[in-house]
């Protein structure tokens, strides 16, 4: 515990709220088979999921707040990403799960997003300004709401949970944590595992095919993103944070997408960009 409080600590240290936190999971990363079956028997009903999801974004918000970030709930840009993520959500396995997403605009130059337990998603205006097209605004978009359809957050903390004496010793107790562990909560925000990001691409890919939308623009994101990091490695954004990189990623994304178009008979052609879309705030989707 004392050497999770030392991570934690330099976790807190980390000046920019964006910033990459150290590998907090380390060694708990990946539960060990016999703990895995125990887990999977403890279901987190969705108000525990919100109470958690609160708890990030009340720490997240204080965080981006420190560094004078503020957070829109109002105005055309804000009204426009909503329509955006209410055509995604209604792709979700677990829509009924999340009735809706709220949403939150992050003024900074900053290019991220980030989505949270229960049902909230972070944008920044930086990564508004950087998409070029609503396509690959969708795809960031869709990402982040596929952690959330998934429960990858869930997972992280489960894992987490898996690896302490309390848990396994039957101890364990949810509210117990939540009240006394403020912090340790923050904490499970990231990172995501590599596998829950390939998961979550390939989920962005299909809704985006599945609303009409181009992936080659999301590919795209990536690459243009790899290009202007080259050789700063140590600032890559909070988006692109986990493995794998960027180029691999890049054309992973790619191959999944001529392979959906394979199995869906959908012409990759034909597909939506939607750079005008994206100049006037006017959605392509949810009209
Ligand atoms: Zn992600």
């Amino acid at each position: 515990m004392r050497k999770w409080l030392a991570f934690l600590g330099s976790y807190l240290l980390v000046s920019q709220a964006w910033a990459q936190p150290p590998d907090l999971f380390g060694p708990f990363g990946k539960p060990a088979p016999r703990d895995r079956q125990r887990l999977e028997r403890v279901a987190i009903d969705v108000r525990q999921e919100r109470r958690i999801g609160d708890q990030q974004f009340q720490a997240f918000r204080s965080r981006l707040e420190s560094q004078k970030i503020r957070l829109w709930t109002t105005g055309k840009d804000h009204r426009y990403v909503t329509q955006l993520v209410h055509a995604v959500r209604s792709l979700m396995s677990n829509k009924q799960r999340y009735p809706s997403i709220e949403v939150y605009l992050a003024v900074t130059e900053q290019t991220d997003a980030r989505a949270f337990p229960g049902g909230r998603v972070i944008v920044t205006t930086g990564m508004l300004e950087f998409v070029q097209s609503e396509a690959a605004l969708v795809g960031v978009l869709a990402h982040e709401l596929s952690h959330i359809d998934r429960g990858h957050q869930m997972e992280q903390l489960r894992s987490f949970l898996a690896a302490q004496q309390t848990f396994q010793s039957g101890r364990f107790s949810l509210e117990e944590m939540m009240a006394g562990t403020r912090l340790m909560m923050n904490a499970f925000a990231r990172p995501f595992r590599p596998e829950q990001e390939t998961v979550a691409d390939e989920d962005a890919v299909r809704w985006m095919m599945q609303l009409g939308y181009q992936p080659a623009e999301f590919a795209r994101l990536f690459r243009r993103m790899a290009e202007r990091d080259q050789g700063r490695a140590e600032v890559v954004p909070g988006f692109l944070r986990s493995h794998p990189l960027h180029r691999d990623r890049l054309r992973a994304v790619s191959e999944y997408a001529v392979k959906q178009a394979r199995q869906t008979g959908v012409n990759l052609k034909k597909l939506h960009v939607g750079r005008d879309n994206l100049a006037g705030r006017r959605p392509f989707v949810g009209r």
